[in-house]
């Protein structure tokens, strides 16, 4: 069998930037600057990664930001009272909020709070329910949506093809199904109660893997000829940071695979800067 081709995020996420920055430009021409609110509890590492790559991006982009850091033991009130102001401040169209929430924070009413039309990585459920309906104008979570850009750029057919998605969270496994079902694939959503595990992803032309188990998925998982998106992040035996995917088992078998890191994660930022894009544009009926 010939050797898989590994697809790297990075000439995915390249071409966004570059759209991006003759965007930005023209809008700065008429005296409209793009700007990103980061709202940010405590400073946890994966957090601040994150944060540095979003803040980069921007920079590179010319979307200008502003972080704000609310301390560990932060409100409700004082939590509410800063997203409102950032909700209100006409100069900031984009606003991300690190999530999970600490515990003394109610999430469940957090998410009500922020504004739809500012809300880049789908925080609010008016966001979730565009994905559903389709809606083009509502922001889909970054990272699913970082999923369908690579398979497209990589011009891989999505209408009609058979999908597996791994994985059923909020951030990443329901909306990655609903992105590419919107894209006419024909899909099939698996999770930690799903019989046969592997016999159900090896029918699948793409198979999405976001469950956060280190190299769980296999060459028995993958159909021949397959191409596979790893969204894991986690960290193998040795403390080497990996995919749920064995890339090294099913590097024979597929016809492409996104490494980690390398993937999926790199293109995620762009589309984060690519939402911030719209939503100033959306803001001043662009
Ligand atoms: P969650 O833990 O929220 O969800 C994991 C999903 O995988 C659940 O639906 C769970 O099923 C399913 N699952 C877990 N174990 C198994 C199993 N043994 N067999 C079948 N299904 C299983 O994780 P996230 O969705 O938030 O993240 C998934 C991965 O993606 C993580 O590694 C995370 O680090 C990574 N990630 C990467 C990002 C990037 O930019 N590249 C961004 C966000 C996340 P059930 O619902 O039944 O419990």
């Amino acid at each position: 069998a010939t050797k898989g081709q590994i697809i790297k995020g990075k000439p995915v996420a390249d071409q966004i930037s570059e759209t991006l920055i003759k965007e930005v430009n023209e809008l700065v021409k008429e005296g409209i600057n793009p700007k990103l609110a980061i709202l940010r509890v405590g400073a946890n590492g994966s957090d601040l990664a994150y944060e540095r790559g979003a803040l980069k991006r921007c920079e590179s982009t010319g979307i200008q930001t502003q972080v704000v850091e609310l301390p560990e033991d932060v409100t409700q009130e004082e939590y509410v009272k800063t997203l409102k102001g950032l909700n209100e401040d006409t100069n900031i169209n984009g606003i991300l909020c690190f999530r999970p929430l600490p515990k003394q924070l109610d999430e469940e009413a957090i998410k009500y709070i922020i504004a739809p039309e500012k809300d880049v990585d789908s925080f609010s459920p008016i966001n979730s329910a565009k994905v559903m309906e389709g809606d083009k104008t509502g922001f889909p979570p970054c990272t699913p949506t970082a999923v369908v850009e690579i398979l497209k750029h990589y011009n891989v057919a999505l209408s009609g093809s058979k999908v597996a998605v791994l994985g059923r969270s909020m951030v990443v496994g329901k909306p990655a199904a609903m992105l590419l079902l919107n894209e006419n694939a024909t899909v099939t959503i698996c999770h930690s109660r799903t019989k046969d595990l592997a016999k159900v992803t090896s029918e699948a032309d793409v198979l999405v893997a976001a469950v956060g188990r280190a190299k769980m998925v296999k060459e028995d998982f993958v159909k021949e000829g397959a191409v596979v998106i790893d969204v894991g992040i986690n960290v193998d035996e040795e403390g080497k940071l990996c995919g749920d995917v064995d890339t090294d088992a099913v590097l024979d078998k597929v016809s492409m695979i996104t490494p980690v890191p390398a993937g999926v994660g790199s293109v995620t930022t762009s589309i984060l800067a690519k939402h911030v894009v719209k939503a100033c544009k959306l803001q001043n009926n662009k």
